[in-house]
């Protein structure tokens, strides 16, 4: 199939900040994908939390799974709007790559030990993974991935950090944060993507876990609209031992109708705009998006699993734990970085000797927490306060 003039194409690549020969039969996508799923925080990905934690079931979401699915959505909307499927994998996949142990309560952790030092932020760290945590190369550190790439893990920032990435990397991923540009479609298509997959499997993993019932589900009208029609075409999945079916039913015609939604209101903007670039198409505002009404919706859905799901006791009590995990990790090897494995230890010693060599190393020890699974880090916790919280 051929690409629209809109999507990104790989002969034209701003390409790798190491210069690389082509090869020989992949495209330079195609190649960053294979470095992705190659890579030890990939593999990660299957011991990281989504919502649940990896052993409180084993059927719901980890970070791996959702990364398959939102490559999986990515590029069924990119075939039909001819944008480039091998780009928008490599993106999906890599882009929750920098996410800590145990989720949002890890990150939100992480960010309170490094107040002071430039924070936390889990986009970014996905970066600093392909651009500098990786090491699989003898020539560079990270996957060296080419600019659309990386440009499309890199998606949000803030200015205080684009500009730091400007310092680092004159013209690179951090100036359109700055100029206010938009990134390529690949990259707009995965953060909608993201956000699809999220709703559809966080109502499936709600539901299968008691924490939300679907009788509770029916106050959303995006996903009690596809519900009553399910039932509508399958009056017998009103029986009770039907209900898994009629979730499953109900999730598939919401997905399937997000889906679409995208497309056609993407279509439409691009038929508006007509863009014959990647270039013009940065300097617009962002035109892969939900219709006006769809975008509302999937907002009272995200509200409700925010209030239902994410607060629910049982999750929040989970979190504190998992704070209390990460702050007193943090503070063990802040202490004593002989116990972090070898290479974390080298860089803690160079740390001394850094322009500002706290927060030098506070950085070395969140990379080294942010790289664990939360079983790992659960062990760590255990091996160093003699304390044993989740696991
Ligand atoms: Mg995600």
């Amino acid at each position: 199939m051929t690409l629209a003039p809109y999507a990104c194409d790989p002969a034209r690549s701003r390409g790798r900040r190491h210069h690389e020969p082509p090869a020989p039969t992949r495209s330079e996508y195609q190649r960053d994908r294979d470095r992705i799923v190659h890579s030890t925080a990939f593999r990660r990905l299957v011991y990281k939390t989504q919502v649940f934690l990896n052993h409180e079931g084993d059927l719901f979401r980890t970070r791996l799974t959702h990364s398959l699915e939102v490559a999986q959505l990515g590029r069924s909307v990119a075939r039909s709007l001819r944008l480039n499927e091998d780009l928008v994998e490599a993106i999906s996949l890599a882009h929750d790559l920098g996410h800590t142990p145990f989720g949002h309560a890890g990150q939100d952790a992480l960010n309170e030990c490094l107040a002071g030092h430039g924070g936390f932020e889990h986009n970014l760290q996905s970066l600093r993974v392909v651009d500098q945590l990786e090491e699989r190369y003898p020539a560079f550190n990270g996957l060296n991935l080419c600019f659309e790439t990386r440009e499309g893990i890199l998606k949000h920032c803030s200015a205080a950090n684009a500009r730091q990435l400007e310092a680092d990397e004159p013209d690179g991923v951090g100036q359109r944060f700055l100029r206010r540009e938009q990134p390529s479609l690949e990259a707009q298509l995965c953060n909608l993507a993201d956000e699809i997959a999220y709703n559809a499997h966080d109502i499936d993993d709600g539901v299968r876990s008691g924490l939300i019932t679907l009788e509770q589900l029916q106050e959303v009208p995006l996903f009690d609209r596809y519900r009553l029609a399910a039932l509508h075409e399958f009056p017998q999945l009103e029986q009770r031992d039907q209900s898994r079916r009629l979730l499953y039913e109900s999730i598939r015609r919401m997905l399937s109708a997000m889906v679409y939604d995208v497309i056609d209101a993407t279509q439409a903007a691009l038929t508006q705009a007509a863009p014959n670039s990647v270039s013009v198409v940065r300097c617009l505002p962002p035109l892969l998006k939900f219709s006006q009404s769809m975008r509302e919706e999937s907002q009272t859905l995200k509200r409700f699993l925010f209030v239902n799901l994410y607060r629910h006791p049982q999750v929040l009590q989970t979190s504190s734990q998992a704070k209390t995990i990460i702050l007193e990790l943090f503070d063990a090897y802040r202490q004593a970085p002989g116990q972090m494995q070898a290479g974390f230890t080298t860089r803690a010693d160079a740390a001394a000797n850094a322009v500002d060599p706290q927060a030098s190393l506070s950085r070395v020890v969140a990379d080294y927490i942010a790289g664990m699974t939360d079983r790992f880090a659960s062990r760590e916790h255990e091996r160093l306060t003699g304390r044993r919280l989740l696991c």
